[in-house]
């Protein structure tokens, strides 16, 4: 602070107008209030009527000015630092949220594909889609079988997640309704501090939402292999070919025929969940 706060003297709590910000310092001082005694190390820099600045204790300032008057001018100034934060969050240089929807587009693609692969699951047999799930939320993603000659096998499912609980797929949709609107808000001229507060706690929701949405995508990839697909071929019905092309894995069970599974080469792009997040 300025000499200011060393010359300036307080003598009634009509002379404070509001908190500027906050100090708390590793020594003892004295405020500006005549007559304060208690030497502190935090309390208030406050904006005078005669426009200087000065400082009061965080207890000897709630004395002067009453609790009332105290808590209403620190709320107003936590306020204040609240919109600071927004608007440095917003204003950081790694948060892209139109960068972030574009990039919407392959995350999408990869939860169409897993929905694709539920509803075939369903559709080969609901009852074996149950068995499955509950395998992949009991029993680790063990599963057993018996062969033509009546041995017993067992396989454990990979890439679990995305059949053990599906409302990572709400979790999905809620983080792209968020992106949307953080970017619809962003294209206003002037936003107000509710704006704001919205926009940063969409993001930091949307964060939430598409890191476990993340964790699912990549775990989905351990599902769609070769052997983790064979193991689940022999278990519905036996297994005759397993074939990769086009980026799919066609399976052929007997009783069951085609089934084609994405394969993926890359794990899901997760730049998407920093350009939310401030640097
Ligand atoms: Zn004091």
């Amino acid at each position: 602070m300025s000499d200011k706060v060393e010359t300036a003297s307080i003598c009634d709590r009509g002379d404070i107008v509001s908190f500027q910000d906050r100090y708390d310092l590793p020594d003892l001082i004295r405020c500006s209030i005549a007559g304060c005694n208690t030497a502190h190390k935090k309390g208030f820099n406050v904006l005078l009527k005669n426009g200087s600045s000065a400082r009061i204790g965080h207890i000897c300032g709630k004395h002067l000015l009453g609790d009332d008057v105290f808590m209403r001018m620190q709320r107003d100034l936590e306020a204040k630092e609240q919109t600071a934060l927004r608007k440095k969050y917003i204003s950081s240089p790694s948060f892209d949220p139109a960068g972030a929807e574009a990039l919407l587009a392959s995350w999408e693609e990869r939860v169409r594909l897993i929905r694709q692969v539920l509803g075939h699951l369903k559709t080969i047999s609901y009852s074996a889609y149950s068995e499955l799930q509950t395998a992949c939320q009991k029993l680790d993603g063990r599963i057993t079988y018996e062969d033509q000659d009546g041995r017993t096998h067992s396989h454990t499912v990979q890439g679990r997640r995305f059949l053990a609980d599906e409302s990572w797929d709400v979790y999905f949709g809620n983080a792209r309704s968020n992106v949307r609107r953080i970017n619809e808000l962003l294209a206003k001229p002037d936003l107000d501090d509710k704006q704001l507060a919205e926009i940063t706690q969409k993001a930091s929701q949307a964060i939430r939402y598409l890191t476990v949405a993340a964790e699912v995508l990549d775990d989905f990839r351990a599902f769609c292999t070769i052997p983790n697909l064979s193991g689940l071929a022999k278990w519905v019905g036996g297994l005759s070919k397993i074939e990769e092309a086009d980026g799919f894995l066609e399976i052929r069970v007997r009783r069951a025929g085609v089934w084609a599974v994405p394969h993926f080469a890359t794990a899901v792009d997760r730049t998407l969940i920093a350009k939310l997040s401030p640097a």
